[in-house]
Parts: structure tokens; C-alpha cells; sequence
């Protein structure tokens, strides 16, 4: 699926290119056309002047100009600026006119300078007269130059766009010229091991790699070799890249770095020039770290799937393992590369000599959160009482990426709010929002309302009266996302692998917003909110059933975990009609019956649940700690009554 939508937006991407600079050109080209000329050439047209051929021109020194009402000479002028007639003088150097105001005149005369402009200049200022004096630049004759040069311009570039486009659309030239270089080099990378954090495993295992560079005899002296690649497996935002980047900036080497979804073009061969492009660059700079990002976009099994092969991808794939086989370790390459998907990559990349060592990048563990929480709070300005523990407990499954999102969001709203450092308000904040989309506004008090509040309610309640469950964070009724409302549970990752009544609670908490719209509005009145509820609890039972031998079907493994980090859909394990159909009847017996505890729970607490709802919808938030103080009295109540009768 990747592949395919990836394939697509390729060539659109390089074929748009081109041609969004040229556009960018040309409208630059426009730009100027349309505000800049046209302006001055306005100005010309207003200020009055005489064309050139109607004034007469003396070759003497003095100009004799015709007395007309639009002329008069120069010495004209002189005179009349002894008088003090004369209120402004424009002076125009480009084709030596000046334009003059006189007092009792309101129509302004032409004198011809010939470059006496100087003499006069000084004159004016002596009397005091406004004056003013332009340059040559508003020439009408340079004015009509530029224009015709423009339109040249114009056409050219307009004939440009023509031709790139159909070089574009029929042929490789273009392409292939573009996709030489495509690689980023960073001599030096800036980030060290201290900036890496959480995944200590990996960290270790990648320490001997820096001795690789930085002190490759250390192993050739004793005949070893040194291997070429490694291979970082592992979730995207785990910091693969940062750990690699950390490698090449402890070894002070340069990182050579690409990705594989740039290595695979439109046209065959490409992808392979490139490869060798990387790899002769490397040479010359060795020792040096070469990076190639999403491996499994070009290393992918050779001659399956996917539209039955590409010519391209199993070119560059061959290139690279030509590559990778054409050097020895000790000379000072060592190539790494990540993938999410390990399960797709061809063996032929795995083979001794190539990317034989795997390390595996995991999601971080509750310590391993703790430090790239520290990491990513040394240069942000943080509340003493912020814990980073508090936000590593209430954040387990996230990325080093997610959790430096978080701090990040946090500091954006804390300059949003104007404080002077981050508080936990913030932190709790950003967390919502990295995991639950951006707050909206919430509806007005109305039976939709009342229907979402009866449903996050019923997830809540259920949730805290069913053992086993992790306790209610709080329950809202603010939007998020494309959630109209939530019910958040305070994750416990500590405890170990969920048991089997775990995830039995799991499925009647989740099971609890649709069960108390059904009892509340009425089977008929239930809405499509619970859907996503349904998915992940259908989800869960099928696991059940089908991994974890929990269910009467007994311990067989019916379907297999994958082996990959993205969540494509499961191999399904070879089975019978027969027992395809027992798993349905398992999967529907589990749900039936976590269905019915949910029932009962509801049904048997229908007079809290609606106490609740009016005070959720009061006020659109309500804490876990408050909602389970307002249960346990609610039950001791119960209680009391029950003694007293
Ligand atoms: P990947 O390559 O595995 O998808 P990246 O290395 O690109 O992940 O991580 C993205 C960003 O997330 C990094 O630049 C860094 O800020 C942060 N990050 C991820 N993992 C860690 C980590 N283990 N320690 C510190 N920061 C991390
Ligand atoms: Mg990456
Ligand atoms: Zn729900």
C-alpha cells in the first residue's frame, strides 16, 4: 500500500518541479511589467512635455526657442529667475528639458538645457526656488527598450516552460541530469550519543561501530574484519536517524545520508547511477558513515508483489549489494541503514558481508522516557515542579519523536499563555493533544450531547466498577480531535503482560458507551460513536482467540504476530472453513458475554449514572480521582440502605 500511493506521488513530485520554478520566473518577469514600468511611464504621461520634433532647435549657444505658450528659452528663464518669477523648475537630465512653474501662469513652460542644468541648479538654489531633477532612467526612449526587453524576456521563458514540459512528459533527459547529486552530505552531524537517550540496548551495540571508524586497525591488526552494514530496526520516531547521525558525529566522520524512497524514480537506471554516485563520493571521503533511510522502499523481496516487480527498485537494489560487496570494511565505509519493516527486506541484504548485523530500536520503556525527557527539557525552560516521571507514567507507547512533540507543544503553549516556564497544565496539554488531536469547542446542552455523555460515562463507569481495569484519567466532553468526547485511562505498563481478565475488562469498558446509549435512548437510537469501540474490542477477542490460547479453541496459534511495526493486517494462518467459523463463534461468545457484565453493571447503577451525566455535563470535565470518590460514596450509601432494611 505504501509502495503503491508512493510510487504515485513520485513522478507528479519531479515533473511539478521544473515547472513551478519556471512559473516563479515568469511571474517575477510579470511582476516587474506590471508595477514597476508602467508607473514611470504614467509619471511621463503626466507631467506635460513637448514632443522633440516641435521645438526648433538652435545650433547657437542660445536657444530660440519658439515663444509659444508651452516654450521659452533658456535665458528666458534666467531672467525670470532674477525676477523671482519662477515658484519650481523640474529638471529632466535624461533628455535635458526642465518644466517651469511660473507664478502668474498656471500652465508650466519647457526650456531646452543643454547640459547648463549645473548653472542653473546653483542659480535656483540661490533664490530659493523648489526644484527637483530626474534621472535618466525615466527616458520614454529607455522606458521602450525595457518594455521591448521584457516581452522578449517573456517569450522566452514562456517558450521555456513549453519545452521543459514536454521534456518532462516524454523523456528522461531532464530527470536524469536532476538526479546526480541526490544525496545530502554533513560533514560534520553536531549530535553525539548524549543527545540519544532511552535506547541504551541499541546505543551499546552501535559503540563498537564508532571504534570501526575511528580506529579501524585496532581489529585489522588481529585479522579482523570489519563488517560493512548495519541494519536499525525499529517503529518510526525511535530515533534510528539521531542514532545514526550520533555515530558519525562520535566518530567525527562525515554522514553520507538517503532514502530509499528517493532512490526509486520514474526511470530505470537512475535509481542505480545514484547508488553508485553515493558510494564514490564515500570513497573519496572515507572514513566516512553512509546512511540510507527506509531501506525496505528499495531492498524489498526481489520479483514479488506489488504489480508484478520494478524494473527500477530491483536495479538499485542490485547496485547496492554490488556496492556493498566492492569494498572492504577496514576502508573506513561503514553503511547503516533503518527500516520499519524488516519482514519485507530481501534476504540477499542480509547475507554476511552486507548488512549482517541488526540492531533492533525499540519503543522506549518507562526509565528510557525519563531520559529523552530530560534530553529534550535541557534547553527548554521548565517548572521546578514539573516530574518528568508524572509525564513518562502517563505516556507509555510513545517515540522518542512523540515525547519530544510533547515537550515542544508544551513550550508552544506556554508562550501561548504567556508564561515565563513550562507547568505540568501545559505538559498534560500537549499530551492530549499529541494523542488525541486538537481541543474543540463543545456542543451546547442538547440530546447529542446527553447521548455522548451517557457514552463516555458508560465507558467510565463500567471501567471502574469491572476489576481489573486501569483507573479513569478523566472523563471529557471537549472535542479532540474527531472524538466528540473521551474517556482517558491512566496507562500502568508496569504490571507485566495483561492477563486474561484484563482484557476481558477491557472489552466490557469498551463495550460500556454503546451498552448505556442502548439502555438510556433505546436500541433504536444508537449511534455509528461506538464504532471505533467495536474495532478495537473486535481486535482484542480476536487475538484471544487466535494468539493467545484464551479462549475454548484451546492453545493452538491460529494467526501470526507480525513482524512488522506499521500494523498491516495479519497473516492469516492456514485453516479450515471448519475452524474459521469456531473462532467466529469464539470471538462472539467472548464479546457476548463481556457484554452482558457491562449490562449488568449499567443497569444495576442506572440512578449514579445519571448523576453523573448531569454533573459531567455541567462541567465537560470531570477527573478520575473525583469520579471514583463520587462511586465509593454513592456505594456506601447503597449500603447503608441495604442494612437498614
Ligand atoms: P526515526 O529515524 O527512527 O524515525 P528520528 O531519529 O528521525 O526517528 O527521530 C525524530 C526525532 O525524535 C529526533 O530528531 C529527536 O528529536 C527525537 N528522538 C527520537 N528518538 C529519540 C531518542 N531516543 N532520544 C532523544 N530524542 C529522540
Ligand atoms: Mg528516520
Ligand atoms: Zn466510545
Amino acid at each position: 500500500m505504501k509502495i503503491l500511493s508512493w510510487l504515485k506521488l513520485q513522478p507528479s513530485k519531479h515533473k511539478n518541479k521544473p515547472v513551478r520554478l519556471t512559473i516563479l520566473t515568469i511571474w517575477l518577469l510579470a511582476q516587474a511589467l506590471l508595477t514597476g514600468l508602467p508607473v514611470e511611464a504614467k509619471e511621463d504621461l503626466n507631467t506635460p512635455k513637448v514632443e522633440a520634433n516641435t521645438a526648433p532647435i538652435d545650433t547657437g549657444r542660445k536657444v530660440e526657442a519658439k515663444p509659444g505658450k508651452k516654450n521659452i528659452t533658456y535665458s528666458d528663464l534666467i531672467q525670470k529667475i532674477n525676477k523671482g518669477e519662477v515658484v519650481k523648475v523640474q529638471i529632466d537630465e535624461s533628455n535635458q528639458k526642465a518644466i517651469v512653474t511660473l507664478k502668474e501662469q498656471p500652465a508650466p513652460k519647457t526650456v531646452y538645457l543643454f547640459d547648463r542644468n549645473p548653472e542653473l541648479i546653483s542659480k535656483l538654489r540661490n533664490k530659493n526656488i523648489d526644484f527637483d531633477v530626474r534621472r535618466p532612467a525615466d527616458n520614454a526612449a529607455v522606458v521602450g527598450l525595457l518594455t521591448n526587453l521584457l516581452f522578449l524576456l517573456l517569450l522566452l521563458s514562456f517558450i521555456l516552460v513549453i519545452l521543459r514540459r514536454s521534456a518532462n512528459a516524454s523523456g528522461q533527459a531532464m530527470n536524469f541530469a536532476k538526479s546526480k547529486a541526490r544525496f545530502q552530505i554533513e560533514a560534520k552531524t553536531g549530535i553525539s550519543f548524549q543527545d540519544v537517550a532511552g535506547i541504551e540496548e541499541a546505543k551499546e551495540e552501535l559503540q563498537e561501530v564508532i571504534t570501526f571508524l575511528k580506529q579501524p586497525e585496532k581489529f585489522t591488526a588481529v585479522g579482523a574484519k570489519i563488517p560493512k552494514g548495519v541494519l536499525l530496526i525499529g517503529p518510526p520516531g525511535t530515533g534510528k536517524t539521531l542514532l545514526a547521525k550520533a555515530i558519525a558525529g562520535e566518530a567525527g566522520v562525515p554522514f553520507f545520508s538517503i532514502s530509499g524512497s528517493e532512490f526509486v524514480e520514474m526511470f530505470v537506471g537512475v535509481g542505480a547511477s545514484r547508488v553508485r554516485d553515493l558510494f564514490k563520493k564515500a570513497k573519496e571521503n572515507a572514513p566516512c558513515l553512509i546512511f540510507i533511510d527506509e531501506i525496505d522502499a528499495v531492498g524489498r523481496q526481489r520479483g514479488v508483489g506489488y504489480g508484478g516487480g520494478n524494473d527500477e527498485r530491483e536495479q538499485t537494489l542490485n547496485q547496492m549489494l554490488t556496492e556493498m560487496d566492492g569494498f572492504e570494511g577496514n576502508t573506513g565505509i561503514i553503511v547503516i541503514a533503518a527500516t520499519n519493516r524488516p519482514d519485507v527486506l530481501d534476504i540477499a541484504l542480509l547475507r554476511p558481508g552486507r548488512f549482517d548485523r541488526q540492531v533492533t530500536v525499540d519503543y522506549p520503556d518507562y526509565k528510557g522516557r525519563i531520559e529523552i525527557l530530560e534530553v529534550h527539557a535541557r534547553d527548554k525552560k521548565v517548572d521546578s515542579k514539573v516530574s518528568l516521571e508524572t509525564i513518562a507514567r502517563r505516556t507509555p507507547g510513545f517515540t522518542g519523536a512523540d515525547l519530544a512533540n510533547v515537550l515542544n507543544e508544551a513550550a508552544i503553549f506556554t508562550g501561548r499563555r504567556r508564561k515565563e516556564a513550562i507547568t505540568m497544565t501545559e505538559v498534560n496539554d500537549a499530551i492530549d493533544r499529541v494523542v488525541a488531536g486538537m481541543e474543540g469547542t463543545p456542543l451546547v446542552d442538547s440530546k447529542s450531547k446527553r447521548l455522548i455523555a451517557y457514552h463516555e460515562i458508560g465507558h467510565a463507569l463500567v471501567a471502574t466498577l469491572y476489576p481489573g481495569h486501569d483507573p479513569v484519567e478523566k472523563v471529557t466532553l471537549i472535542p479532540r480531535g474527531r472524538a466528540a468526547g473521551l474517556t482517558w485511562f491512566s496507562p500502568d505498563e508496569e504490571q507485566g503482560l495483561p492477563t486474561r481478565s484484563q482484557l476481558l475488562s477491557n472489552v466490557a469498558a469498551g463495550l460500556g458507551g454503546r451498552v448505556a446509549e442502548e439502555i438510556v435512548f433505546g436500541a433504536e437510537e444508537v449511534t455509528t460513536g461506538a464504532g471505533n469501540d467495536i474495532q478495537q474490542i473486535t481486535s482484542i477477542v480476536r487475538h484471544m482467540v487466535t494468539r493467545y490460547g484464551m479462549s475454548n479453541l484451546g492453545l493452538v496459534a491460529l494467526e501470526q504476530e507480525n513482524n512488522s511495526y506499521l500494523g498491516y493486517e495479519n497473516r492469516k494462518g492456514e485453516y479450515s472453513e471448519e475452524i474459521a467459523a469456531n473462532i467466529d463463534t469464539q470471538i462472539r461468545s467472548l464479546v457476548t458475554h463481556c457484554y452482558n457484565l457491562a449490562r449488568k453493571i449499567i443497569e444495576d447503577n442506572r440512578s449514579l449514572m445519571d448523576y453523573l451525566v448531569d454533573l459531567l455535563i455541567e462541567k465537560e470535565t470531570l477527573e478520575g480521582e473525583h469520579f471514583r470518590q463520587i462511586i465509593e460514596s454513592y456505594q456506601k450509601e447503597k449500603l447503608q440502605l441495604v442494612e437498614l432494611i
